[in-house]
């Protein structure tokens, strides 16, 4: 089967396309899944690049979708034939992966492969980020970072859909109007204009929370775009990693800080089944619009890569695996 690896970490360049032996047969509770396709996340360059450690070589890819090819002893869930979308454990951009069969998402006949892979995890991110990080209220204001890119633009729908008035950031013309269209009230071109000065203007005593996917660049501005008593959910570093926080910063402003990782919300096979169910729920209601932005051959995963790191990307990104 082919699959794309990396044996050692760095830029796009390290990814190649392999051949891989067969995968032994499923182990009980266990699956093999035909990858149909694969989502590009932010993730995965990290796990490229080494930002996250990882054990090499490595497959990579945190999401697919696909069709069940091979049960192991004792599945319930779901027959061969099914299909299903899933988070992977670094083997989506694979032709076949072996995974848990209680964390299958079973899709019904209306749910295109495609559809699926591109809004599972960062549907689940932004669904648990608006849940549980900080529960948005309706009238709340928020500011969402890179708000055209694939978790920002499900970030706004979600808040709009809870009755947020939303403020995004965006680093070029096009992209502010891609944020529009999701929902966003104000865009603010972050690479020209200062953040908490324009948030300030637009509502003078701050936000109630931001959500902050882009890291470094962003998180002092984050902090000061905040009211007295504000929620900061940094989750994530697509400009580089947050260095270290002094404690001290949060206390002018009584400010919560939270670093969620989005497995953490989905530990039990109830919680990850709930959220799943939800974001597929959203999505065939249109709360949830997702975007594919462009669906590479999974040969062109590192042209992938490359475009999502050079910020050229809106909405999601996706892998077609051959067949
Ligand atoms: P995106 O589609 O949002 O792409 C990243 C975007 O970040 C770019 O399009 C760009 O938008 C913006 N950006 C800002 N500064 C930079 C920079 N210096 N270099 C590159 N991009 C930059 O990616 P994802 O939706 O996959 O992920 C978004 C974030 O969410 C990532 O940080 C990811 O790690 C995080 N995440 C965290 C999870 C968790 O469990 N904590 C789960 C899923 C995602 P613009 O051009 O408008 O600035």
């Amino acid at each position: 089967m082919q699959a794309i690896i990396v044996d050692h970490v760095g830029g796009p360049e390290v990814m190649s396309l392999v051949e891989r032996p067969k995968l032994a047969s499923p182990g009980p509770g266990q699956v093999i899944v035909r990858n149909h396709f694969a989502g590009v996340n932010y993730i995965d360059t990290y796990f490229r690049s080494g930002l996250y450690a990882t054990q090499l070589p490595a497959t990579l890819g945190n999401e697919a979708s696909g069709v069940v090819s091979e049960v192991g002893p004792g599945v319930t869930e779901v027959q061969v034939g099914d299909h299903v979308a899933y988070l992977a454990n670094q083997n989506a951009y694979s032709q076949y992966a072996t995974t848990a069969a209680n964390r299958l998402v079973k899709l019904g006949s209306h749910m295109p492969l495609e559809t699926a892979a591109a809004v599972l995890l960062q549907g689940l991110t932004a669904h648990t980020l608006v849940t549980r990080a900080y529960a948005v209220q309706p009238g709340d204001w928020v500011l969402v970072h890179a708000g055209a890119g694939g978790t920002g633009r499900l970030l706004i729908q979600l808040c709009r859909h809870l009755g947020a008035n939303v403020i995004t950031t965006v680093s070029s013309k096009e992209k502010a109007q891609i944020a529009h269209a999701a929902g966003a009230h104000h865009a603010i071109l972050y690479t020209q204009a200062s953040v908490p000065d324009t948030v300030h203007k637009i509502v003078p005593e701050g936000v109630h929370a931001v959500f902050d996917g882009v890291g470094k660049e962003t998180f002092e501005g984050s902090l000061q775009s905040l009211r007295l008593e504000g929620s900061m959910v940094s989750f994530g570093n697509s400009s580089g990693a947050v260095p270290p926080v002094g404690l001290f910063e949060l206390s002018s402003k009584n400010l919560k800080l939270l670093r969620p990782r989005l497995y953490g919300y989905l530990h039990t096979v109830d919680d990850h089944h709930r959220h799943a169910t939800e974001v597929l729920r959203l999505t065939e209601e249109k709360v949830i619009d997702v975007h594919i932005f462009k669906t590479y051959d999974l040969k062109d995963a590192a042209q992938a890569h490359a475009d999502l790191e050079g910020r050229k990307t809106v909405g999601k990104l996706l892998l077609r695996i051959p067949q």
